[in-house]
Formats: C-alpha cells, sequence, structure tokens
C-alpha cells in the first residue's frame, strides 16, 4: 500500500497564477519557481492553489516527487506523514489584510467606503503655493509630471494664505504622515514667513522644494530646517554650478536636506558620478527624467527579471498591489489654483476652494487612474505572472505611455527557470 502524506505550502510562500503560468514566491527568502502548463505536476499545482488552507493529501508514488524536492529545497513547504497527524494539519493560506478606510469587501466584490471618514484614506498632501519663478529649466513643464518637483507657468496666482491654512489644520488632525510644499519658487510667495512659522506648529513630516539655482533666497529662512521632521529638498541638474554646489555642501552639515539629481544621459550621469566623488556626497538621490531618451530608460530605470525577483517585497505588500497601487494610494497634490490631483497626469478631481473636502476624497477614491491602477487590470500586466510582485504604475508608465518598463517578454515559456 502506498504511504500517505499531507503535503503543504507555507503560509508565507504567494502562489501567484496567470494565464498557463505559476509562480511560487518566497516572501521571506526571496526564492522562486516558476512553472507552465507544459510541466506535468500542472494540475497538481492548481489544485494545492485553490485549497483554502495550502493542505493537500498526496500519494508520493505519482509523479511529484521532483516538485516537492524543489518547494522544499527553498524552504516553501513540506511533507508529514498522514500516520503522524491523522487530522489535517491546520495551516493558513495567506489572506488580504489591507487597513484602510476604503476597502474590498471580498464576499460581495466591491469596494466598501467609510463615507463619514474617506479623508483618514490621505497619506501625503502635496501643495503648489505659487508658479511663479525666473528661471528657464528647459524641462520644466515635464519633470513635474514624473516626480514631485518644482514647477512654473509664470502665472503669478498664489494659492489663497486662509485655504492653505485651512487645509493644512484638517490634515493636520489625520493620519497623513508627510507634507510637501512646492512652487514655482516658493521664497517668493507673498506670505512664506508665516506659512513657516505655522507649519512649525505642525507635527508631520514637512518637505519643502526648492530648485538650486533658487538655493541663495532660501538664506534667511534655512534656520527652519534645524527642526526634527522639517526637510529641504533641493533639486540639482546639469550644467552643475560648482559654486552653488560648494554652497550646498556646507548646509548639509547642519540642515535637514534631502539632495535629488536630475540626469538625463549617459554622459550627464558620468558628470554625476565625478562631482558625487568630488564633493564627497553621500546622501542623494538620482531622478532620471524622461525626455524621449527610451534607451537610457531602458538600460537604466527598465526592471529586469533578477531587479523583481529580489527586492524586498512582503506579504502584505504583494496583497496591497493586488488591490490598490501603493505608490499613488493616499497621495493628493493641490495646485496654486486650488484644483487637487491624484496624479499629475491625470485630470483633476475637484477644488479645494469650491469642493468640500468629503467631494474630493469621494471622487479620489472613485477615479481609476491612480490610487486603484493596478498591474492586475492593466495591459500588458495582466498577462504576466509577476504583476503582484512588481513595482506599482507610477508617473513614468503614464508619461512613456506603457505599462511595462520591464526587460520581460510576456509569453513567458519557461519551464523551470531557476535552479
Ligand atoms: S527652477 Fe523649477 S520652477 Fe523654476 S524653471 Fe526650473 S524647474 Fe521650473
Ligand atoms: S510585464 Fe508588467 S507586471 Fe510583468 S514584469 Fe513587466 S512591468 Fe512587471
Amino acid at each position: 500500500m502506498n504511504r500517505k502524506f499531507w503535503f503543504y505550502i507555507e503560509p508565507f510562500v504567494y502562489i501567484s497564477m496567470v494565464n498557463d503560468n505559476v509562480l511560487f514566491y518566497n516572501t521571506l527568502n526571496k526564492k522562486h519557481i516558476l512553472f507552465n502548463k507544459d510541466n506535468n505536476f500542472f494540475n497538481f499545482i492548481q489544485l494545492i492553489e485553490l485549497k483554502k488552507n495550502y493542505v493537500l493529501e498526496i500519494d508520493l508514488s505519482s509523479n511529484i516527487r521532483s516538485f516537492i524536492k524543489k518547494i522544499k529545497k527553498y524552504y516553501m513547504g513540506d511533507i508529514i506523514p498522514v500516520e503522524e497527524s491523522i487530522k489535517k494539519p491546520f495551516q493558513f493560506k495567506p489572506i488580504y489584510k489591507i487597513s484602510y478606510v476604503d476597502y474590498h469587501d471580498h464576499e460581495s466584490n466591491t469596494y466598501v467606503k467609510n463615507s463619514n471618514n474617506t479623508i483618514a484614506n490621505i497619506r501625503e498632501m502635496t501643495f503648489y503655493i505659487n508658479t511663479s519663478c525666473s528661471q528657464r529649466c528647459h524641462f520644466c513643464e515635464k519633470a513635474n509630471k514624473q516626480f514631485n518637483t518644482c514647477y512654473s507657468n509664470n502665472h503669478n496666482k498664489e494659492l489663497d494664505y486662509t485655504v492653505l491654512k485651512e487645509s493644512l489644520i484638517k490634515i493636520s488632525e489625520t493620519n497623513v504622515k508627510q507634507i510637501n510644499i512646492n512652487g514655482g519658487n516658493v521664497t517668493k510667495y507673498s506670505k512664506f514667513k508665516e506659512l513657516l512659522t505655522f507649519l512649525g506648529k505642525i507635527r508631520k513630516n514637512i518637505g519643502i522644494c526648492i530648485n538650486y539655482l533658487n538655493i541663495q533666497e532660501f538664506k534667511d529662512y534655512i534656520s527652519y530646517f534645524k527642526q526634527e521632521g522639517k526637510v529641504l529638498r533641493i533639486y540639482i541638474h546639469p550644467p552643475f554650478d560648482l559654486h552653488l554646489l560648494h554652497y550646498i555642501k556646507n548646509l548639509l552639515v547642519v540642515y535637514n536636506i534631502e539632495l535629488i539629481f536630475i540626469i538625463q544621459n549617459e554622459k550627464e550621469l558620468s558628470e554625476l558620478n565625478k562631482i558625487i566623488d568630488e564633493y564627497s556626497f553621500e546622501d542623494y538621490t538620482i531622478q532620471p527624467l524622461y525626455d524621449n531618451n527610451l534607451s537610457f530608460f531602458k538600460k537604466n530605470v527598465f526592471n529586469t527579471k533578477k531587479d523583481i525577483l529580489e527586492r524586498k517585497i512582503e506579504m502584505n505588500e504583494i496583497f496591497i498591489n493586488n488591490e490598490i497601487n501603493g505608490f499613488y494610494y493616499g497621495k493628493l497634490i493641490v495646485m496654486n489654483d486650488g484644483h487637487v490631483y491624484t496624479n499629475p497626469n491625470t485630470p483633476t478631481i475637484g477644488n479645494i476652494i469650491s469642493d468640500s473636502m468629503q467631494i474630493v476624497m469621494n471622487n479620489a477614491l472613485e477615479e481609476k487612474g491612480s490610487w486603484k491602477k493596478i498591474r492586475k487590470n492593466e495591459e500588458p500586466c495582466n498577462q504576466c505572472v509577476y504583476n503582484v510582485i512588481c513595482p506599482p504604475i507610477g508617473n513614468y508608465e503614464h508619461v512613456i505611455g506603457r505599462n511595462n518598463l520591464c526587460k520581460i517578454n510576456n509569453t513567458i515559456n519557461n519551464k523551470f527557470v531557476n535552479d
């Protein structure tokens, strides 16, 4: 008589099935196994995935030994002789556990809104207090569509200070983690000094953004950035002004400053590397700017399979990717005319001057282009077995006009991909 075994999959293993492909992904050690339907075990794998508790009674005489060996090798599961545990072992298949106010009800397959408290969804809010600036950066109109930076349209309209203060008071009472103040040149805002004093009383992380070409206009305000949680974000780009870089280098010792370098091509990248060495900059971000430089993006920004599989991703993040866009969710941008956006590339969802916060939030939760834009619903990622472990869709995808900023062929046809 053949011996019977319980075969189980560990709860920290995520199984993704898309079309003819199945991915087993161990969220603890980042190991993975990919199968496709040509594989002898495919039906068996489908069965274990469908099981509510990741446990299956098996007969080892079947041809699944090599599959089990593989699963054991990557600490994804194991077998127990049935006689050692007559009762089926209790195992948790991972379940959704996302705590946000607008949530997905699995039984009715609908999103449920807590209409009394939608404002609690906000995690990060960016205010463009003005858009006036005397600089003439060639990338000005493009950069803020790709990342959170300054933007000028030479209209001198400012965000009304009373409206701004009221919004800040409202959101400071919520769970919001981050408030960003952007311009133009923010120092040109008529109430900038009053605003800084007011922000000093708000116990939230505050980031104020400025282009390094405007840094010297900040000297009267720089002491603000000695306070805990108050950070000055300085965007730096070629052609590099060495005098200004030297000035900034000295500020780094005393104040909370983040450096973000904007680059567009290999030449600028190698120039930047020299600058970084020369000035011994240690803590900085390099932010590529898209301007039809697709080959530069393909080489330096597009993800490889290795990038996707080796990045640190927890089980909860996988579940978030299944339901919401973790990059956009909870983020709002308010422009100087009061218009609110969930994303700089999608239409406005309201206006904080004329609409209540409740209406703006309801629109944000209805809108499909940002907070709810997930890979498994978008082409071609909906055909890709990596779609829930891949980083969420962001602004580069919008600007470049394709969702798959990766080097992966979607007709994944491998059998055992890794060993
Ligand atoms: S400093 Fe900023 S706002 Fe001014 S032109 Fe340059 S990118 Fe635009
Ligand atoms: S096709 Fe989409 S989901 Fe798949 S790896 Fe590429 S970007 Fe990620």
